[in-house]
C-alpha cells in the first residue's frame, strides 16, 4: 500500500485546472501506479471519491466509490447530461479537512470516460454517486465545494 499526500486548500496546486490523459498513456504502467496510489489514499482518509489534483498530480482522473463499495477510476470524465431537478448536498473534501457545507447538485448526471483498462463508458448516475461525480469533477477544474456551498461549518458526517 502506498499513500500520497493530501494537498489541503489554499494549496494553489489544487485551483489548476487539470490536462486530459493523452489516451497511449491508458493502460501504462506509470496510470497504474497512479490510479493504484489514489485508491489507497482514498482508503487511508477514509473517503469515497479523490481527484489526482488533491495529490498534485494533473491528470484528469478520479476515483468514486461505486454503490457496492468498489473504488472505480475514471479518466478524463465529462458530465453529458444533467438532471434539471437539483438536491441539497451535505459535503466535506479531503483537502478541506474539518468543513461541511451543502451544496446544490444535480440529482442525476451521465458521465462519460475512460476506465482503467481503457474502455470507453457512458454510465448514468443517481444518489451519492452522482454527487461524487460533481464533486470530483469540479476538482479537476480546479473548483472547491467551499466556492458553490452555503451553510459552511465545522461539522458534518459526509465522505466526499
Ligand atoms: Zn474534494
Amino acid at each position: 500500500m502506498s499513500t500520497m499526500t493530501v494537498l489541503h486548500n489554499p494549496n494553489k496546486e489544487l485551483r489548476v485546472v487539470s490536462e486530459p490523459v493523452a489516451l497511449d498513456r491508458l493502460g501504462s504502467k506509470e496510470m497504474k501506479k497512479l490510479i493504484k496510489d489514489l485508491k489507497d489514499t482514498m482508503k487511508e482518509e477514509n473517503g469515497v471519491g479523490i481527484a489526482a489534483p488533491q495529490v498534485g498530480v494533473h491528470d484528469r482522473v478520479i476515483i468514486a466509490e461505486l454503490e457496492d463499495g468498489t473504488p472505480t477510476a475514471f479518466i478524463n470524465p465529462e458530465i453529458t447530461e444533467r438532471a434539471f431537478k437539483l438536491v441539497d448536498s451535505e459535503e466535506g473534501c479531503l483537502s478541506v479537512p474539518g468543513c461541511w457545507g451543502i451544496v446544490k447538485r444535480h440529482r442525476s448526471v451521465t458521465v462519460k470516460a475512460y476506465t482503467e483498462d481503457g474502455t470507453h463508458v457512458s454510465l448514468k448516475a443517481n444518489g451519492l454517486l452522482a454527487i461524487i461525480f460533481q464533486h470530483e469533477i469540479d476538482h479537476l477544474d480546479g473548483i472547491l465545494f467551499i466556492d458553490r456551498a452555503t451553510d459552511l461549518r465545522k461539522t458534518g458526517s459526509s465522505r466526499i
